[in-house]
């Protein structure tokens, strides 16, 4: 058995032109363009590419783009007041604050501050808790866009069985919120999770997110089951030459192809669909705001 690939790259491009088409639509009968701010503290080399991707595809989705980059020094205060600046400011659609924070920083601080209807990562604890009691939430990006896969792969989720490796506030624990509200059966493992092979082989649906690379084997995963990998590792690749380093996820490809039915490559997967989930929830985020329809298709 080979597994069917679930092109990320693909999908994420078609969220985008569903996006486009969206803001275009709101530009030539509401005259709206949606606005989205992003904050970079300091300059961590990761960060920077993010960060100009991410402002890359909103101005190729037709949508403003405000990029606020701060010195890795800049003060608590001085940060709250460009955060409070952003809420107020009717332009400003969705505001992310790129994270990790340098550390004199405190994120939740920072993240609880921005206003709950433009925060575009889903990350305040408001979001949390309208995820969490099934209410209308800006819901987080990664977890969105692995949600948007197994919808596209499965039709109806309901009564399928998951397993979330992986508690983090960013990917488990919302993709598992989101898995329950479509009404799968749900079990999230975690480090001290006993027998977590097992448990992974009782799942229709297996979301690692996990930080490891290749933890998750083929011998982990129910023979026809769907496997979604968060994971981005750079780990080290002789076999390309000295020094060369490759991308891998949380799931060691090769063996889980030969089980799975369907899976996420890495790079290529869910990667693509986080920025793409970040343009929709911008969307999403200016069509509340105005009290316009939300687009299809789009949303949790
Ligand atoms: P965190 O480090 O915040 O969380 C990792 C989770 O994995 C923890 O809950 C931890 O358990 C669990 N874990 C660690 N070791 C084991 C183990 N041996 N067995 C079972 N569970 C284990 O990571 P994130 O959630 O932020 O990210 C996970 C991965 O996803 C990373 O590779 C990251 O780079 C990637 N990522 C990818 C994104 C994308 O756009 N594709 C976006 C965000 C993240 P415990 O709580 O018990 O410590």
């Amino acid at each position: 058995m080979s597994a069917q690939i679930i092109d990320g790259k693909a999908f994420a491009a078609t969220v985008r032109e569903k996006v486009a088409s969206h803001v275009s639509r709101l530009k030539e009968v509401h005259g709206i363009t949606p606005g989205l701010a992003v904050v970079l503290v300091g300059d961590d080399p990761a960060s920077e590419v993010y960060v100009r991707n991410k402002g890359k595809q909103t101005l190729e989705c037709g949508m403003n783009s405000y990029e606020h980059k701060l010195p890795d020094d800049t003060s608590e205060a001085d940060l709250l007041a460009l955060v409070q600046q952003l809420n107020a400011d009717p332009t400003v659609h969705g505001i992310l604050v790129q994270l990790p924070l340098p550390d004199h920083l405190d994120s939740d601080l920072v993240i609880n501050a921005i206003d709950p209807a433009k925060d575009v990562d889903g990350f305040h604890i408001s979001n949390v808790g309208l995820l969490s009691t099934g209410q209308k939430a800006m819901v987080p990006c990664t977890p969105l866009g692995c949600l948007m896969m197994l919808r596209q792969q499965h039709g109806s989720l309901s009564g399928l069985t998951a397993v979330v490796v992986g508690r983090s506030n960013i990917v488990g624990k919302p993709m598992a919120q989101l898995l329950l509200r479509d009404s799968c059966t749900v079990t999230i493992a975690h480090s001290r999770t006993k027998n977590i092979e097992e448990l992974c082989r009782t799942a229709d649906i297996v979301v690692a997110a996990v930080g490891r690379p290749e933890m998750v084997t083929g011998d982990w995963i129910k023979p026809g089951a769907t496997v979604i990998d968060v994971g981005i590792n750079r780990i080290a690749a002789p076999e390309r030459g000295p020094e060369k380093m490759k991308l891998v996820g949380d799931v060691e490809f090769a063996s889980a192809c030969r089980v799975a039915g369907a899976i996420t490559p890495v790079p290529g997967g869910v990667g693509p669909m986080t920025i793409a989930c970040l343009l929709a929830n911008t969307v999403t985020a200016c069509a509340r705001a105005n009290g316009l329809p939300e687009p299809e298709g789009l949303t949790a």
